[in-house]
């Protein structure tokens, strides 16, 4: 603990006095320099679909792909980060990796029309299984077997193709062990050597990521994901998941959910020191939008409250659907 004064001496009110006082002692800034919009693209043109659950998210055909970066671009949104839902699923997630999948030409498209807006790809397959699941299913009579090292080839496919079609980072979700390993591997070895990993660290089996399947078309067809997302109760073994992809080279370590993991996202920064981010997920932004419908709180003062409160917590990136708000809502 920090020295503190005694009363009557120490008064913590006068250093609240006004705005500026407390701006000039503020401990904890939130700009849009921080932030990182996640935006979901499927095949077709002029295709702007709502998602039922997350108003103002949207699946984007490529042409209105390329506009919403754009206006993210224009507020000052430094990074996008890019989901695919492919016309086609199968058995091997084939459109993951395909050097003209939806991602890869929606990557090529976005970098020759807005060369300095970051493009981080979401790595996983399982928008691109026809089961849903983050990886390669063994079925047997005892049930379906999600399938560990086969998976990582894939992954690590997936990923390089995303670089090769101009991809700044990449940002692996599947939660397979040793899937950083394979990864990093992988780009060193087809000269990526350069391109940074955001690695999906402390990824928990959530209920928070509800209205997401819906935006991702990925719900697993049966079982859940339990058998590689994190259990909610284990903090001890999440710093493990974080050691554990730092030693196999992420750039930066991610703690999904947000909110409702803040002693995760404190104890991964602390520890480590690593940059951190934190993914505001999909029933984090659908709670604030729907309370915020009903006029029972103040959608603007909540959101900027809740992504300072993730900065506190040790954040240095946060992903959110209101990053575009966030940023118009910052700037003035
Ligand atoms: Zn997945």
């Amino acid at each position: 603990m920090n020295f503190a004064g005694e009363f009557p001496a120490y008064r913590p009110r006068r250093l609240r006095a006004s705005a500026a006082l407390r701006r000039l002692v503020s401990e904890t800034q939130l700009t849009a320099a921080q932030l990182v919009l996640p935006l979901f693209v499927r095949p077709g043109r002029k295709i702007r679909r709502p998602i039922q659950a997350m108003p103002g998210v949207f699946q984007l055909s490529p042409d209105e792909l390329l506009r919403e970066a754009t206006r993210a671009h224009e507020l000052g949104v430094p990074a996008i980060l890019l989901f695919g839902i492919p016309d086609a699923k199968d058995a091997k997630a084939t459109g993951a990796y395909a050097s003209k999948g939806i991602v890869q030409e929606s990557v090529r498209l976005l970098k020759k029309e807005l060369p300095d807006l970051l493009i981080i790809t979401d790595v996983c397959l399982c928008e691109y299984m026809e089961h849903g699941h983050c990886g390669i299913v063994q079925q047997s009579k005892t049930g379906a077997k999600i399938l560990n090292d086969p998976t990582l080839k894939l992954l690590a496919r997936t990923a390089a193709s995303h670089v090769a079609a101009g991809a700044d980072i990449v940002a692996p979700s599947d939660m397979m062990d040793g899937r950083v390993r394979a990864i990093r591997a992988q780009l060193d070895a087809d000269s990526f050597e350069e391109t940074p990993i955001i690695s999906y660290a402390a990824k928990f089996a959530s209920a928070f990521y509800g209205p997401f399947r819906e935006a991702a078309e990925s719900t697993p067809q049966f079982g859940d994901r339990r058998s590689y997302q994190m259990d909610a109760g284990n903090a001890r073994e999440a710093l493990r998941e974080v050691a554990l992809d730092i030693q196999e080279g992420a750039d930066i370590v991610m703690v999904k959910p947000a909110l409702a993991y803040l002693d995760i996202l404190h104890r991964v920064k602390t520890e480590f020191g690593y940059p951190t981010a934190a993914y505001a997920v999909s029933a984090e932004h659908a709670m604030i939008k729907a309370a915020a419908a009903n006029g029972w709180i103040d959608e603007r003062a909540v959101t900027l409250e809740s992504l300072l409160a993730m900065r506190r917590a040790g954040a240095d990136i946060i992903i959110t659907y209101a990053a575009m708000d966030a940023a118009r809502w910052l700037k003035g």
